[in-house]
């Protein structure tokens, strides 16, 4: 058995692939600075020949995400967009693609002006309320969600949703950005292919962007590996170095952040000018039960909604500890406003739709005292109260 399989999923942050050991021991995975690899001799290759293709960083890299999403294989891409390019190059045109309504704006965006220009067709259902039973599957060849969504935290029941797919041999794609694989494995649940931002809860210091496609069958792998090493998408090895480094503390810090998500979460509950407060662990969340079925934890994501788009706005001019910010998964929290900011290209209709209005503000909760991001709502709750009275 592989160590890999052995161990739980806070080990498996501490792993090396011992196939490309350092031979000097060291323990910090070296950078592999190089863009191309010598021959020994005519057909003597060391395993490395052109860093496009491969490289000893990023394959450390690889091995131990592949590892922690129970995957044969993870793709290291530079940016989490990257990765989502990478998978619609599986698709010709004509194939159709059910997408979730919501889903991080980027991904709309791809979908919207660069899929559909290449001749694939989208359709979009929203699968937290099962909308796809309804669809006839006739020359539907991929299903797209996240679960729990971005920003709006819809829960997909992937088990449910994998019999579905595969039962009419449709491919079952799943965005895992927002928990990471630390509190879910969509492949163990059905999913063929897992993508992460890499940016976000893996690499977790908001310092690097990059981005994953996990993979557990072979005939899709080498689809993929294909593809990756034709257009060049790959990670390079000092961003392959950072995430490393990253993921080595990933379960304390998504313990140390749901904690907070979870009391910052009942805080906001109980302020007057808070009108919904969306977590997926919250009991009276529509997808809790099912996130209780098929994930470890509810994460460190968390949205709201506030009585104005005054005090909206009041907020995010007013935060000091917090960042107005895009991104999420790192070490500091951030608010974001959607509307503006990560799903400004998402067409008004849809936004609509999933509620993403000028009062909706989005939280990745981080690894500061939870006392003093208290002290800082109270702070900017106030001020806010005062400048929209
Ligand atoms: N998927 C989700 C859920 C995201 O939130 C993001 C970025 O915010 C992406 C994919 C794209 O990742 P990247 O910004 O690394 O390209």
């Amino acid at each position: 058995m592989e160590k890999r399989d052995e161990y739980g999923l806070d080990t498996i942050c501490q792993l090396s692939d011992e196939s490309i050991a350092d031979k000097w021991g060291a323990l910090s995975f070296p950078i592999y600075q190089s863009a191309t690899f010598a021959h020994r001799g005519l057909g003597e290759s060391t395993g490395y020949d052109y860093t496009r293709v491969s490289n000893p960083t990023r394959q450390q890299l690889e091995y131990i995400v592949a590892s922690l999403e129970k995957g044969t294989d993870a793709i290291a891409y530079a940016s989490g967009m990257a990765a989502v390019d990478a998978v619609m190059e599986l698709f010709a045109p004509g194939d159709r693609i059910l997408v979730d309504a919501d889903l991080y704006g980027g991904s709309v965006r791809l979908f919207n002006e660069v899929g559909k220009k290449n001749g694939l067709l989208f359709d979009t259902v929203d699968f937290s309320r099962d909308e796809y039973q309804d669809c006839s599957a006739q020359d539907i060849r991929a299903v797209y969600l996240e679960t729990p969504t971005n920003p709006m935290m819809n829960v997909t029941d992937i088990k449910r949703l994998s019999r579905w797919t595969h039962d009419r041999g449709i491919l079952l794609i799943v965005d895992n950005t927002f928990l990471s694989p630390y509190f879910q494995n969509p492949l163990e649940l059905g999913a063929d292919l897992v993508i992460h931002s890499g940016t976000k809860f893996l690499g977790g210091h908001h310092d690097t962007i990059g981005g994953f496609v996990v993979v557990k069958d072979k005939e899709l792998d080498e689809r993929l590996r294909f593809i990756f090493k034709t257009t060049g998408a790959g990670l390079s090895p000092f961003d392959s170095f950072l995430i490393l480094r990253g993921i080595r503390t990933l379960s304390v810090r998504l313990d140390r952040e749901q904690e907070n998500a979870i009391k910052l979460t009942r805080y906001l509950k109980r302020q007057k000018h808070v009108t919904k407060v969306i977590y997926p662990g919250l009991e009276d969340h529509p997808g809790y039960e099912i996130m209780k079925k098929q994930a470890r934890g509810f994460g460190a994501m968390l949205t709201f909604e506030v009585d104005s788009p005054e005090f909206a706005k009041s907020i995010l001019n007013n935060v000091q500890l917090i960042f107005f910010a895009e991104s999420l998964g790192g070490t500091e929290t951030l608010i974001t406003y959607p509307i503006t900011q990560t799903h400004a290209d998402v067409p008004a209709e849809l936004l609509e739709k999933n509620g993403i209005n000028d009062r909706v503000l989005r939280l990745s909760v981080g690894l500061e005292g939870i006392g003093d991001l208290i002290c800082e709502f109270n702070r900017v709750f106030a001020i806010a109260e005062k400048e929209t009275a």
